[in-house]
């Protein structure tokens, strides 16, 4: 605390990312931020490489043109129609500072992204968390007609439930007067996405991100999709920020991700065949599941505490995520890892169960 602080700063809750080792000798499987088990796209490498160059020495195109281009391409939209920024968080962070407004409450889950009441408090935005169903669900009738803009991610963090498009739309009919974002950072591991609906919807939002399904948490880009007028106001917030937030590295790095379509199958494929073995494996050590359209999942151990896991695996140099919070507290949130990491986590909990 400093003399020097304004009242603001005194009343912000930072977010807690998940931990990121010092050591990684005593790692034997980091499964605790969802990061992609494999690689990124080896062309994507090349790529960053071939941009590591004497033209750093000048500033990157402001507009990520071709970032912009190769994003469109890949979601069947134009350039106008994408936004790009430092990691989806920036994206977000320009979204409730632009886009939301501060007449009535931001509308959110109550089990959702824990970096939403976090932008809220920075923009000075009231918010009103809404209960999802008994069985993790996002019930969009619960949503109160009048409010300042609806966030959640789909499928939704960190439980992993999807939400059919269908359920959206409906949203989107009733939801007019206010900005509806979806955060679609795991939607590629079998969900479907809201871009198809972007020209119908003016007040739609959806962001992605390359760090999960791209393998490039590392690079920092992120994407907002929506109506020329909504990327021009969001441009507006960017310009008055930060006019670089895409380094070069990241613009060559980015595009070329987005154009392996094929690798990009080929690991989502492989990490969503897995969380299905997973899954089974763990049912069969009698953990409840919630049924998961993402690159992890939220189990539920019944034969011990999911604290007391956690702590264990821990010792054994394998990093889940562990929430302190209501409604939560007895589950375990599992990135999916390698066939090897996953089956190594199978293990150590036969082992740490019998030991018991
Ligand atoms: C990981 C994640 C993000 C942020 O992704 P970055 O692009 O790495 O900043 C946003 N929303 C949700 C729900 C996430 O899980």
């Amino acid at each position: 605390m400093s003399q020097f602080w304004q009242p603001l700063i005194h009343e912000l809750t930072p977010y807690t990312p998940g931990e990121q080792p010092d050591d990684w000798q005593s790692i034997k499987a980091k499964l605790n931020t969802n990061e992609n088990p494999y690689p990124a796209s080896p062309k994507a490498l090349a790529a960053i490489r071939e941009a590591t160059n004497e033209d750093l020495k000048r500033y990157p195109d402001s507009d990520s043109k071709n970032l912009c281009q190769a994003a469109a391409k890949a979601y069947n939209l134009q350039p106008e129609n994408v936004f790009v920024g430092n990691g989806s968080d920036e994206v977000l962070a320009h979204i409730f500072q632009g886009l939301f407004s501060k007449k009535a409450p931001i509308l959110f889950p109550d089990i959702s992204y824990s970096f939403y009441p976090v932008y809220a408090n920075l923009y000075q935005l009231a918010t009103n968390p809404i209960p999802l169903t008994e069985d993790f669900s996002i019930k969009t009738a619960d949503y109160p007609a009048v409010n300042g803009g609806i966030i959640f991610p789909n499928p939704n963090a960190p439980t992993g439930k999807y939400l059919p498009l269908p359920e959206i739309e409906k949203l989107l009919k009733v939801n007019t007067d206010s900005v509806v974002v979806i955060d679609e950072a795991y939607i590629d591991f079998g969900g479907e996405s809201a871009t198809s609906l972007i020209n119908t919807y003016p007040q739609l939002v959806v962001t992605q991100t390359l760090s999960k399904s791209r393998s490039l948490a590392g690079l920092r880009v992120g994407f907002a999709f929506a109506q020329p007028e909504i990327i021009e106001g969001l441009n507006r917030v960017k310009n008055s920020f930060n006019s670089y937030p895409i380094d070069r590295l990241a613009q060559a790095g980015g595009a070329a991700a987005l154009q392996d379509h094929a690798y990009f199958t080929q690991t989502t494929q492989k990490v969503i065949a897995s969380r299905e073995a997973l899954c089974n494996e763990l049912q069969r050590l009698d953990f409840e599941i919630i049924p998961s359209k993402t690159n992890f999942v939220m189990a539920k151990p019944t034969k011990c505490e999911a604290k007391w896991l956690f702590e264990q695996l821990k010792t054994k140099g394998i990093l889940v995520r562990y929430f302190n919070q209501q409604r939560i507290s007895d589950y375990l949130r599992i990135s999916i890892g390698t066939e090897d990491e996953n089956q190594w986590l199978i293990d150590e909990i036969k082992a740490l169960l019998t030991a018991k």
